[in-house]
């Protein structure tokens, strides 16, 4: 607890000392922690430099300074990251979702024509980003979205609540498992893809993001090979799969759609043009 003599601070100090705590990006991220703390916005902060933090918040915000200083992700300290304009509650159970899985959005939404009420499902949800963002797309689409983590789910289902978007149900299981016969219009995934040696996952947020949403067996293939494997079987005549997947893992799921009967076979590349999502079409379906 704060002494009664400490001194309150200004909120300029506080930022200078969080700023410099944190290192050369820090400024932008010394602001976003104190507008979390105080409940503010941009423009308050700059309106405001001359405020006074009580003892109490100036502990608190230096508790939270700590935490991004120590390394972990400035989402999980937030609790939230915008993706595709959604502002998504995130916690330690779900990955945090990535600019460059609007790559994965952009192309589902280009092969789902506006006013065309078609059955879509998002393998592996996390925080819910792919589901909810085509499902706030296409309101007259379902989408339906699946994950292994219940705690995951309990997180997608209520950023769906609170954004208001009802065109999407969470099911809880493996990857197809929940959708028993059911069969789509589209699949999209962004599975965890990271071969289990990779170095990055030592680097940024990565070690704080759940492993079971990052590291997959067999070189990163694992999982992209059993939901390339299980799609033909949940998918209607002419339906797409999307799949996320690591940079240099390309050729490898193109082969794997082609092996599986999939036509029209292509990768796309992220917003720095490193190939990301490959999309595939079934003609015929068994
Ligand atoms: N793209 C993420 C990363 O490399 C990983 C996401 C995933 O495994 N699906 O940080």
């Amino acid at each position: 607890m704060p002494k009664p003599s400490e001194p309150h601070r200004q909120v300029t100090a506080v930022l200078d000392a969080a700023r410099r705590r944190l290192g050369p990006d820090g400024a932008t991220e010394a602001a976003l922690l104190l507008r979390h703390l105080l409940g503010v916005s941009r423009a308050w902060l700059h309106t405001w430099p001359e405020h006074m933090l009580t003892p109490e918040q100036a502990g608190r915000y230096e508790a939270l300074v700590e935490r991004r200083a120590g390394g972990e992700p400035l989402a999980y300290i937030t609790g939230h990251r915008e993706f595709w304009s959604l502002d998504l509650a995130v916690t330690p159970a779900t990955l945090i979702p990535r600019p460059d899985t609007e790559t994965l959005v952009e192309q589902c939404l280009a092969r789902l024509p506006a006013e065309t009420a078609v059955t879509v499902a998002d393998l592996g949800t996390g925080s819910g980003a792919v589901a909810l963002a085509i499902a706030h797309e296409r309101p007259v689409c379902r989408v339906v979205a699946t994950d292994l983590s219940e705690a995951a789910l309990a997180v997608a289902a209520g950023n769906a609540r609170r954004l208001g978007i009802d065109n999407v149900e969470f099911l809880h299981g493996r990857w197809f498992e929940p959708l028993t016969a059911r069969r789509f219009a589209l699949i999209a995934s962004n599975p965890p893809y990271i071969p289990e040696e990779d170095r990055h996952l030592h680097e940024g947020d990565l070690p704080f993001e759940p492993r079971s949403a990052l590291v997959a067996a067999d070189h990163g293939l694992a999982d992209l090979k059993a939901i390339v494997a299980g799609a033909p079987v949940h998918l209607e005549p002419g339906g797409w799969l999307l799949l996320e997947h690591g940079y240099d893992q390309g050729e490898a799921v193109r082969r794997m759609m082609s092996d599986t009967g999939f036509a029209q076979v292509e990768t796309f590349p992220d917003l720095e043009e490193r190939d990301r999502v490959t999309a595939g079409r079934l003609t015929a379906t068994r």
